[in-house]
């Protein structure tokens, strides 16, 4: 397999075959986001990637996964995507899932048909970022995308039959915006009610635009304790009615949350108040990562 500059995949996709098929992010203005500012986005050949699936059905006994690469492939027209789809179900009849990542300006940029093709054609679940309901925390890190765009967005993929995967990020709003981020992005999964949701936790790499706020002083980082408060007051703003597997357990999360809600919602709400009260609980800040 042929790849360009750092691979990123969603930690779930550990044993999938990765598969470029965009170098890069389109947008790649997330002030957060370190993943992709080496890389000038563009769009593979459609013959090197139809290259390197046939190089990986001649290596590979069993792929029962795969993943699209770079950070917003859903960005792809269908023109571009089906014919890799149809060529991953030609070589790889044993494959379940195709997932990818997307943005949810590029499902807007869709129709409900084209959605729907995907799906058909192999696509099972988009993981897309939302990073905070709160629309004042997604112009601040220059999301690019607004509040309503991004639960429209999950929205779409989801009536395709194609899985949303969301995730939020814990302390991004730092010490001063912590209880709207918190309220806004609890509304928000409720109101998107996507069929996997994940929270990790804000990690800064020297290199990214929010190092400079921090660094100056313009945005304060959460303590552990803050960020545990402010998982809480989230979760307790979730009033999800169709289930979403809910996991904070990244390498990044300083309490490893697992459950489903709306069923769990009192039991993780319980582990975070036990956590407030022992910090033993708490990773440390050692063994933390991206
Ligand atoms: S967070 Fe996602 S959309 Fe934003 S720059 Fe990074 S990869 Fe691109």
């Amino acid at each position: 397999m042929r790849y360009e500059g750092n691979i990123f995949r969603p930690p779930s996709e550990a044993y999938s075959l990765l598969v470029q098929v965009t170098v890069g992010c389109a947008h790649n203005k997330c002030t957060f986001c370190s993943m992709y500012k080496d890389k000038k986005f563009h769009i593979r050949k459609l013959e090197d990637v139809l290259e390197d699936l046939e190089w990986a059905r001649a290596h590979y006994q069993r792929i029962e996964r795969i993943f699209l690469c770079d950070g917003d492939a859903l960005c792809l027209a269908n023109s571009k995507l089906l014919p890799i789809l149809e060529r991953i179900r030609q070589l790889f009849p044993e494959c379940e899932r195709v997932t990818v990542y997307g943005r949810a300006t590029d499902a807007l940029k869709k129709t409900d048909e084209e959605l729907r093709e995907l799906y058909e054609a192999g696509i099972t679940m988009v993981y897309m970022g939302a990073e905070s309901g709160s629309e004042k925390v997604l112009a601040d890190i220059n999301k690019g995308e607004t509040r309503q765009q991004i639960i429209d967005g999950v929205k779409k993929v989801e009536a395709s039959g194609m899985k949303a995967s969301v995730t939020f990020i814990s302390g991004l709003a730092g010490r001063a915006g912590w209880e709207e981020h918190a309220i806004e992005t609890g509304k928000m999964l409720s109101e998107m009610s996507p069929s996997y949701a994940a929270l990790l936790t804000l990690m800064v790499d020297p290199s990214v635009p929010i190092a400079e706020e921090i660094a100056s002083g313009r945005m304060e980082l959460l303590t552990p304790e803050e960020v545990i408060a402010e998982t809480l007051l989230m979760l307790k703003n979730t009033e999800v009615t169709k289930k979403c597997v809910f996991r904070s357990n990244h390498a990044s999360n300083y309490l490893s949350l697992k459950g489903n809600l709306p069923e769990d919602k009192e039991a993780m709400m319980d582990l975070l108040r036990e956590a407030m009260d022992n910090h033993d609980m708490l990773k440390d800040e050692r063994f933390r990562a991206l």
